[in-house]
């Protein structure tokens, strides 16, 4: 589906680099793409007419962001046990859209759907900030992350980008060993690598001076995962790179990206609007909350003020570095604990999620935890604690044992609910193994 053609001046709007707004206009834009959302969706997205009624709220209440406050958030669990069919806009046909099963990092599938014009102008935002880095059209980029899902109506390489050698980006698989990483990087010879920073810190520490005169990326982009302290150091003394941290999730694509000067994180105000909030109510510069973000140019799907389920740290009100930028100054969480197995191969959580939704779509909730090197627990909730027949659960183990070998015994199990850690973040996978 095509920009429809009304919509093309924001979107142009967006591409243009952040740091040639003022503050002022990030804020008009930001105002008059919420306006227009708050309408569209009251007029057409059955989910929101409901949610805005209940709440006395009426398109014209909403002027600008001052106004943001007044609309209802949405949590991961309402949009999840809303049909598909209430969340999307009337008239749009839920075939012609690029479906994004998000599962990854928050143990709980949600379908996100968008166009294909909506979703290639977030990763425009991305290859921006990109470009702002200093990334060249020639560059091959080589990216370390789990291998593309297939997405009908999609293709992950684009033939004529491919024929005419631009913005080249290949894969490598997360999951494979570090060393075959390393091995698959040295073919590459990339100009950029992206990748998971779990994956990226092992291959890094076994990288040789002979890996390092074939592998010479002029500079690292960290995502998916946290980038602590450690794992940077050890990805930037390995490659000999700078490493940039980004954050991002499938609802919203790039979320926020390092700034090169200031370390924070700056937050892509012209194609999200994000808020952290504790209890409700906006955090102070320095304090944390959980960040609540409306996807500005998201119709067929909107999503507005929703709970993306993460704990950051809000920075200051704009970037030191001069940007007129608001940011993040930590992102927590999300750090995924990597399972060893018996024979001592490593595996990446994430390796076991697809094949645990494919064999069980009716998965609510999940959480895997390894309590021992040979023994995994898979725990799984139902929608409304619906039951469940034993030969389901007797299929996600035959699934996961495949995949973790005979050596590991798999046990399933059907919860009413899953425990939240004392921290109030739910951790998807946890490996309690020494
Ligand atoms: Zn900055």
């Amino acid at each position: 589906m095509p920009m429809p053609l009304h919509r093309l001046p924001s979107a142009l709007q967006t591409l243009r680099p952040l740091t040639s707004f003022s503050r002022r206009a990030i804020l008009d834009f930001q105002g008059a793409q919420l306006r227009r959302l708050v309408r569209h969706a009251y007029e057409n997205v059955p989910l929101y007419r409901r949610l805005f009624d209940s709440a006395g709220l009426h398109p014209r209440h909403i002027q600008g962001v001052q106004d943001l406050h007044r609309i209802p958030i949405v949590s991961r669990a309402l949009l999840q046990e809303t049909p598909v069919s209430d969340r999307l806009a009337r008239g749009v046909a839920q075939s012609s859209l690029i479906p994004w099963p998000t599962s990854g990092s928050s143990g709980r599938p949600l379908l996100i759907l968008r166009t294909r014009a909506e979703d290639q102008l977030l990763m425009a935002v991305r290859l921006r900030q990109l470009f702002s880095l200093g990334l060249r059209l020639t560059d091959r980029r080589a990216a370390v992350a789990l291998p593309d899902p297939p997405i009908a109506n999609f293709r992950w390489d684009d033939p004529l980008r491919g024929r005419i050698g631009l913005l080249i980006r290949r894969k490598v698989s997360c999951l494979d060993s570090p060393e075959s990483v390393v091995s698959q990087l040295r073919a590459l010879n990339p100009d950029v690598i992206e990748g998971y920073p779990g994956s990226l810190a092992r291959a890094a520490i076994l990288l040789t001076d002979d890996d390092r005169r074939l592998i010479r990326p002029r500079f690292i982009v960290s995502g998916a995962e946290t980038l602590s302290p450690a794992l940077r150091r050890d990805i930037q003394q390995g490659f000999q790179a700078p490493v940039f941290n980004y954050y991002g999730a499938d609802e919203f694509n790039l979320i926020a990206a390092e700034c090169p000067s200031s370390g924070r994180l700056h937050l892509m105000e012209t194609s999200i609007l994000a808020e952290v909030l504790l209890d409700g109510q906006p955090v102070q510069p320095m304090q944390s909350g959980q960040l609540v973000a409306t996807a500005l140019h998201s119709f067929a799907m909107p999503i507005i003020r929703y709970n993306l389920g993460d704990r950051v740290t809000l920075g200051e009100e704009l970037c030191p570095c001069g940007a007129p930028l608001r940011t993040l100054v930590h992102v927590q969480g999300r750090e995924l604990d990597r399972f060893t197995l018996p024979d001592g191969k490593q595996i990446h959580p994430f390796a076991l999620v697809d094949p645990l939704l494919q064999a069980a779509p009716w998965i609510c909730q999940f959480q895997v935890v390894q309590h021992r090197r040979d023994h995994v627990v898979v725990s799984v909730t139902s929608n409304h604690g619906n039951p469940i027949p034993p030969q389901a659960l007797a299929q996600i183990q035959t699934k996961l044992a495949a995949i973790l070998g005979p050596a590991v015994t798999v046990q399933v199990e059907h919860r009413p609910e899953l425990p939240q850690q004392a921290s109030g973040k739910f951790r998807p996978y946890r490996c309690l193994a020494e």
